[in-house]
């Protein structure tokens, strides 16, 4: 059995972590009050250990990756999260997004894609601490559409294009953030949809997402 412990080396690190995140212009405290709130070596292999808190993606099982911090800093900040908000998460990967949401206050929705992804949910080691998080096994171009409408909708993988189905279970004033495919890189959009529910689209910094694949694998 794995003991999880937050020494004080580890905490010193994620402070350095979080100066880092604020030196390539992460502003919203509240974000990186988040992040510098979560163990995120929790997340990763022991073997990793030593390194969980440099600013990189780290593979995860079935080759996908944990999102390096600046990108999960950047997509949070540019999410806008309040407290009470209620967002849809595509990629649950390592929880480690949504457990930055969750720690920001928010009730998270997250879909995996992944069995095996999915499946390790159930051992997740901070579950009592952000029980706001509701798992779900399935396709995230399908969205959640028992669960919506949704304040926010956080896309983490690659997109093709922008799927009709989220932007269909966003609330009027919701807003969404997704990296969309422009060849090699994504271009970080952030979608919001008016009252009117005509769309206003904002583009970002590029990045490098593994990519949002259609149906669920076993
Ligand atoms: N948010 C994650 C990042 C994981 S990488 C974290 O914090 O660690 C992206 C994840 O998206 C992968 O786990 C991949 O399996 C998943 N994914 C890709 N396409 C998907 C889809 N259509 N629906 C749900 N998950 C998907």
């Amino acid at each position: 059995m794995r003991k999880f412990e937050d020494t004080y080396r580890h905490k010193g690190l994620r402070k350095k972590l979080v100066d880092q995140l604020r030196e390539k212009g992460i502003t919203d405290e509240t974000v990186l009050n988040a992040i510098n709130n979560i163990p995120r070596h929790f997340f990763l292999d022991t073997a990793l250990d030593n390194i969980a808190y440099e600013d990189r993606a780290f593979p995860i099982a079935e080759g996908q990756t944990i999102s390096q911090p600046y990108t999960v800093a950047y997509q949070t900040q540019l999410l806008q999260v309040k407290p009470g908000d209620k967002i849809l998460e595509i990629g649950t990967g390592s929880i480690f997004q949504a457990s930055v949401l969750a720690e920001m206050g928010a009730k998270v929705f997250t879909i995996e894609r992944q069995k095996l992804l999915f499946e390790k949910t159930k051992n997740f080691v901070l579950k009592g601490k952000y029980p706001t998080i509701k798992f779900f096994y399935g396709d995230g171009f399908e969205g959640l559409p028992t669960f919506a409408p949704f304040d926010k909708v956080i896309i983490t993988a690659a997109a093709p294009f922008i799927p009709p189905k989220l932007i269909e279970q966003m609330k009027p004033g919701g807003k969404m953030v997704i990296p969309v495919d422009e060849g090699e890189h994504q271009r970080m959009l952030r979608i919001t949809r008016n009252p009117d529910d005509s769309l206003t689209e904002e583009a970002f910094e590029n990045f490098s997402f593994v990519p949002m694949l259609a149906g669920k694998s076993r």
